[in-house]
């Protein structure tokens, strides 16, 4: 094959994996049919994508806008699509119950016992690895602990976590206890700095088993660090924020971390709204007063 010949090859071969990147960044997770699909728009709504079981039919993606013309006279029915990203929650077995708070004690030994990043095992005063319920049906993460957080060993209990208290308490009419809570990182970076790549990629693994465990519902991911780390993106919150995704097969909604909001009160408004989305698909309603 001429050079020529090999750099159009390659060159076809990456512009189609940056748009199954882009599509599957946009929220779609199968291919569509060509017959019927030309364009893919972010969906804003309520309602959480419909996830499909094993075995089933799947169902035909929201984003789909059909072609004009040539339009067929009777549609066929919908073309079975083939799964792209793999859904791995459901390839995994959901652990029994009964046994979640133990499988849960099982990873915190194993994660406090980790010294994959020196700088990081060495400068903690412990490992934070979450609290909440074992059977959540909704599941919290931040970016890793801060000083009140190394000293406790509880995730959330500073000035951010106040505020994330109150978006549970009075935003949502929950108790931080029916929740779970975690962080992407289980030990406090020196000086609070950012997590580092590195330390992101030793700790992932096993929020990924936290979150398998558990199998919430639902997940809200709280901040850049998050969204970034599980949902394998660098969108600023802005793009993220008001829309579903899904990580790990669970509906999963990114918004602003408390953090963040402290910071910048003014968006404590898009926080209401994205918890309003949460709630709308929990089917909880919210408590007389919602402003957090
Ligand atoms: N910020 C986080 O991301 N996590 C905590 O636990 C505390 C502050």
């Amino acid at each position: 094959m001429s050079h020529e010949r090999r750099e159009e090859r390659d060159g076809l071969a990456r512009a189609l994996r940056q748009t199954l990147e882009s599509l599957r960044r946009s929220g779609l997770d199968r291919v569509p049919s060509a017959r019927t699909v030309v364009s893919v728009v972010p969906v804003v709504s309520a309602t959480p994508p419909r996830l499909e079981e094993p075995g089933k039919t799947p169902a035909k993606p929201l984003q789909e806008v059909e072609r004009q013309p040539p339009p067929r006279p009777v549609r066929p029915a919908a073309l079975p699509v083939k799964p792209l990203f793999k859904d791995v929650a459901s390839a995994n077995p959901a652990v029994p119950v009964e046994e979640r708070a133990e499988r849960l004690a099982d990873l915190a030994r194993e994660v406090a016992s980790c010294i994959q990043c020196p700088l990081l095992a060495s400068t903690r005063t412990q490992t934070v690895f979450g609290a909440g319920s074992p059977t959540a049906r909704l599941m919290f993460i931040g970016e890793a602990p801060g000083a009140d957080e190394d000293r406790t060993g509880a995730p959330f209990v500073g000035r951010a976590g106040q505020l994330l208290t109150d978006m549970i308490t009075k935003g949502m009419g929950l108790t931080r206890d029916e929740v779970y809570i975690a962080n992407v990182l289980k030990s406090r970076p020196p000086e609070n700095r950012a997590p580092l790549p590195d330390e992101i990629a030793h700790c992932l693994p096993f929020l990924e088993r936290q979150i398998d465990i558990i199998r919430p519902d639902f997940l809200c991911l709280l901040g850049k660090t998050a969204a970034g780390a599980l949902l394998e993106t660098a969108l600023s919150i802005g793009r993220l924020r008001g829309r579903w995704h899904r990580c790990r097969g669970v509906p999963t909604i990114v918004t602003y971390h408390p953090s963040y909001l402290l910071r910048t009160p003014s968006g404590k408004k898009e926080a209401w709204e994205d918890l309003q989305i949460l709630m709308k698909a929990m089917g909880i309603t919210p408590p007389a007063r919602k402003k957090i």
